[in-house]
């Protein structure tokens, strides 16, 4: 996108020419969409479990109910509020982030459990996949911040949810490659458009198509597994192929290298 700014060149009172200005205005302008983007989708995942909450408490509010169904309303009214408060943190956790202010409480402990904890979590969601828990190596401890390490685990195993049919196989597989614990996130979903894969962990970037305009989210939850993974000194990779599934990899420093690590700071200190 080019802005062109026109201004007459003038010798005393004659007019000699014109200067052209021409600028790239191409960042500003895909700064703005993705704002106004934002601007909407937020207010729509907001709305979204407000109205719930709103219907349903006017419902409560109105007519006698019977016990059970007062149960039914009060448990949509709780998890709807549980959805807007994840939201919240979500929003909460990348300002944290940018700002620099993040801090992380590392100690070793083991993936295993952590990962096994998402799993079960997503077994209550309404969806219903089938897990499966590959482990390919012993060494399965890491320096982490489990509630951190927790989090990436869980926005890329409720993505591998969120954007695949009922029904579908979903396959944690933990091994180690290159001094690096890995944990590999594989679905049978949609599949990534490959001119996305680049800007996918873009804060507020989402795929926009029509198999998945239905389905919520704010395009945080990828953005922020970046900047937990990157402030455990790991990486984070995809690989995807539209219609048939993606694979997220979370790369982590093996106990070893965490270790090394350590040591050679202690060195240089
Ligand atoms: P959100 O899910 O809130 O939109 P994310 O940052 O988690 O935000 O993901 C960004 C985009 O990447 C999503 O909008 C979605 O289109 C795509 N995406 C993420 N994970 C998957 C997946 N497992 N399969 C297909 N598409 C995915």
């Amino acid at each position: 996108v080019i802005q062109v700014y026109a201004t007459p060149l003038y010798n005393g009172r004659e007019k000699i020419g014109t200067i052209l200005v021409h600028r790239d205005i191409t960042k500003e302008y895909e700064i703005d969409q993705i704002k106004s983007e934002f601007v909407s989708t937020v207010s729509h995942e907001l709305r979204t479990p407000l109205s719930s909450i709103l219907g349903f408490s006017e419902l409560m509010l109105s007519k006698e109910l019977k016990p059970e169904r007062q149960k039914k309303y009060v448990q949509t009214i709780y998890q709807e509020a549980q959805r807007l408060t994840a939201l919240i943190n979500d929003f909460l956790d990348v300002q944290r982030m940018e700002s620099g202010k993040q801090t992380y409480d590392k100690r070793y402990g083991d993936v295993m459990p952590v990962i096994q904890r998402v799993i079960d979590l997503q077994k209550i969601n309404v969806k219903d996949h089938t897990f499966h828990l590959q482990r390919e190596t012993d060494q399965t401890t890491i320096l982490m911040d489990e509630d951190k390490i927790g989090q990436v685990l869980m926005n890329l195993i409720s993505n591998a949810v969120k954007y695949s049919p009922n029904g579908k196989d979903i396959t944690v597989r933990v091994y180690e490659q290159s001094s690096k614990l890995c944990v590999d996130i594989i679905d049978q979903g949609l599949g990534i458009p490959k001119d996305a894969l680049d800007k996918l962990f873009t804060k507020f970037y989402r795929v926009d198509n029509s198999d998945r305009r239905r389905i919520g989210g704010t395009g945080l939850g990828l953005s922020i597994v970046k900047e937990i993974v990157k402030a455990h000194q790991g990486e984070v990779e995809v690989q995807s192929t539209l219609k048939e599934g993606s694979t997220f990899t979370v790369k982590l420093p093996s106990v070893q290298q965490a270790d090394q690590e350590i040591e050679e700071q202690v060195l240089l200190t």
